[in-house]
């Protein structure tokens, strides 16, 4: 068996093209959706992420304001900032890139911004709801997964969802939105015991951890489900994911691919949630998860 690839940009574009007809429709409401993006530090990596993403934005006709402050910027003066932006009526998303320098606390930033802004879905009110029912800014890459597997017509309930990796911002927030699609859900972790085990009774496998190649092909229940969140710099500077992709490829039934995959819907995803943001904050009736009027 050949695997059929998933391919992100490609779903991406077809959301993107769903969101720009809202934001279109929006604007000539009077309200232009807007993200602020606040970067502390000088860290290449997140420049070029923080660039992405207000690009993203402009591209379907957003406003977007990226703000780089020093990495000597103190908690407090981080907070005023943040609740500067929830005072702005022309920014409907917050996001500050993650992690922040040393000495900042990520975990009091995120929650300086307002619940009804943070697109990112990570304030404590919005991963609360993800918890109890259903949060309007789910945390966008294991979105952006739902996402996938829904355009992809891959059928979830009742099927067992293995998920590799418990951080907050891919793990647990995958795991609540699998469980809600009706998936039997275990959560992997690094003190799990025989992880290879757990993976060959996956029907859907999501590997979010951070290690090139970790997952092999043998790990794959013949036919299942690889969805591979992992994002990797190889020595000579080629991206990998966390699943060994070519021994991946013969024993799942659909992959996606690094880069290419889940990279993209992620971004997609943020811009869906300022939109809905933006929407709600314009009090549009009717708006429902972004994404979904597209699909049956
Ligand atoms: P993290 O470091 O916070 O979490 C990694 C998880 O992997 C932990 O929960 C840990 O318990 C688990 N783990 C580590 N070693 C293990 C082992 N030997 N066996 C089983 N589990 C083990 O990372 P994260 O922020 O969740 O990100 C995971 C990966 O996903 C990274 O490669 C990151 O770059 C990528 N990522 C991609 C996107 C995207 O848009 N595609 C978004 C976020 C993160």
């Amino acid at each position: 068996m050949t695997a059929k690839i998933i391919n992100g940009k490609v779903i991406s574009d077809f959301f993107r093209s769903e969101y720009k007809l809202r934001v279109d429709r929006l604007i000539s409401q009077g309200t232009r959706p807007g993200l602020a993006v606040v970067i502390v530090g000088d860290d290449a990596a997140s420049q070029v992420y923080v660039r992405n993403k207000a690009k993203a934005c402009e591209s379907i006709g957003m406003y977007s304001e990226v703000h780089p402050l020093p990495a000597t910027t103190r908690q407090a003066a981080l907070t005023a900032f943040v609740e500067q932006l929830n005072a702005n009526p022309n920014i409907h998303g917050i996001l500050v890139q993650l992690p922040l320098p040393k000495g900042l606390d990520d975990r009091a930033v995120i929650e300086a911004i307002s619940a009804k802004k943070d697109v990112d879905g990570f304030h404590c009110a919005n991963m609360g709801a993800l918890v109890i029912d259903e949060s309007p800014y789910p945390p966008c890459t294991p979105y952006g997964v739902m996402k996938m597997l829904e355009y992809e017509g891959i059928p979830i309930e009742g099927r067992h969802a293995v998920i590799i990796g418990r951080s907050n911002i891919v793990g647990k927030p995958q795991a609540m939105l699998l469980l809600k699609a009706g998936a039997t859900v275990t959560i992997c972790h690094s003190k799990t015991q025989d992880l290879p085990a757990f993976c060959r009774s996956a029907d859907i496998l999501v590997a979010a951890v951070g290690r090139p190649n970790f997952v092999k092909g043998s790990w794959i229940k013949p036919g299942a489900v690889v969805i591979d969140v992992g994002i990797n710099r190889l020595p000579d500077g080629k991206l990998c994911g966390d699943v060994d992709y070519a021994e991946a490829l013969l024993a799942a039934s659909a992959i996606t691919p690094v880069p290419g995959g889940v990279g993209p819907m992620t971004i997609t995803m943020l811009l869906g949630n300022t939109l809905k943001a933006a929407e709600r904050a314009a009090g549009i009736a009717g708006t429902t998860d972004p994404g979904e009027t597209g699909l049956a």
